[in-house]
């Protein structure tokens, strides 16, 4: 295997301040991430109220750029502790935090999280643990799917976040993995993750009951990622994962159909396959996702990201309903046969012990 060489310290996001509400600060949970933020240097303000505040600028680049250095410390109410069901990926969905510091020119958060993209990191994380059990066994998407019913009732935590990327602050994803190994439940944590500190985690007790994905692109599309880890780390990340006894898997997403997108898809996969295929009793899964955007989530990225040599150009794409009604565009059907046909083509040659959970 290539990664011999030891590698330097993951870079850490750091927020320039912390807005803790003081709610959030009765928690002992919230009150341990408050001092974390602190001892790294960051400026914490214990707020007189459960009320955020946030003065946005009125120029949106500024407005974008103090929303995205900004951590909120709140407690998720009831609304947001409530588990949804998340195909194709898992049964349920739980969140520990809502928004994410990296500034990819796609992200699909910009399509469902309303407001300044602040990041919000949840006080409250016995009480969203507690949601878990109730649902053990409950599960309609995975569960009732043929071939991933093994995986028994999946938890799917990172829809609207990277919680890796921000586990140095939390250590809400470390807690949620000492749960799940501890709990002798037919049951599983997912996360996937553009970052690649994962340190805090390899000595977790974790019992096998959490996958751990890195969500790649070829490093050419690397212009699309800003603030994430550099693709060659976060396969390093999840080799370190797997030798630690992991399930892992590949988030290959989204698949960019931009010029030369078969030599940049094949060698990643490639590279996948050095990084993962000696480590012994490997259980990889691979997840294949397409770029879609919505009339919604395009006008939020033209604001945040104008000048994006991203394409989304909805003359360029075919408009597919989704299943609330809403439009969203997608690669046409030719290039979307081309594009599965060839990655999964690739996926099995070079990484020749993997499952393909989906395509879409
Ligand atoms: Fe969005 Fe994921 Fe990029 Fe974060 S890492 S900005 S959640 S696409």
């Amino acid at each position: 295997m290539p990664t011999a060489a030891p590698l330097s310290p993951s870079r850490l996001w750091l927020p320039k301040r912390l807005l803790a509400t003081k709610s959030a600060l009765t928690w002992d949970h919230g009150r341990a991430m408050a001092d974390r933020a602190g001892a790294l240097g960051v400026d914490v303000v214990e707020l007189p109220t459960d009320r955020l505040n946030l003065a946005v600028s009125d120029d949106p680049r500024r407005a974008y750029a103090e929303a995205k250095r900004t951590l909120a410390l709140v407690v998720a109410p009831p609304s947001k502790r409530r588990l949804q069901p998340i195909a194709p990926s898992a049964d349920w969905r739980v969140d520990l935090a809502e928004g994410c510091p990296a500034h990819c020119s796609y992200c699909y958060l910009a399509g469902s999280l309303k407001g300044p993209p602040i990041t919000r990191v949840y006080a409250n994380l016995p009480e969203i643990v507690e949601e878990l059990p109730k649902h053990l066994g409950l599960g309609k998407v995975t569960s009732r799917s043929r071939t991933r019913a093994h995986e028994g009732t999946t938890f799917e935590a990172s829809c609207y976040t990277d919680p890796l990327g921000i586990e140095h602050l939390t250590g809400s994803l470390a807690a949620l993995i000492g749960f799940m190994g501890a709990w002798n439940a037919d049951a599983q944590l997912r996360f996937t993750s553009k970052f690649d500190a994962v340190e805090p985690l390899l000595a977790l007790p974790h019992g096998g009951r959490t996958r751990m994905r890195a969500s790649v692109n070829p490093p050419r599309f690397a212009r699309f990622e800003g603030g994430t880890s550099p693709v060659a780390r976060r396969l390093a990340a999840l080799r370190r994962m797997a030798q630690a006894g992991y399930p892992v898997g590949l988030t290959i997403a989204p698949i960019i159909a931009a010029e030369g997108w078969e030599d940049a898809y094949g060698q990643l996969i490639v590279d996948a396959g050095s990084a993962l295929n000696d480590v012994p009793g490997l259980d990889l899964t691979v997840e294949l996702i397409t770029h879609r955007f919505t009339p919604g989530s395009k006008a939020v990225l033209d604001s945040w990201y104008p000048g994006s040599a991203l394409e989304m150009d909805p003359a360029a794409r075919t408009e597919k309903r989704t299943k609330f009604g809403g439009v969203k565009h997608v690669y046409d059907a030719d290039m979307m046969r081309t594009l599965r046909r060839f990655l999964e083509a690739e996926i099995v040659k070079a990484l020749s012990t993997a499952r393909i959970l989906y395509w879409t």
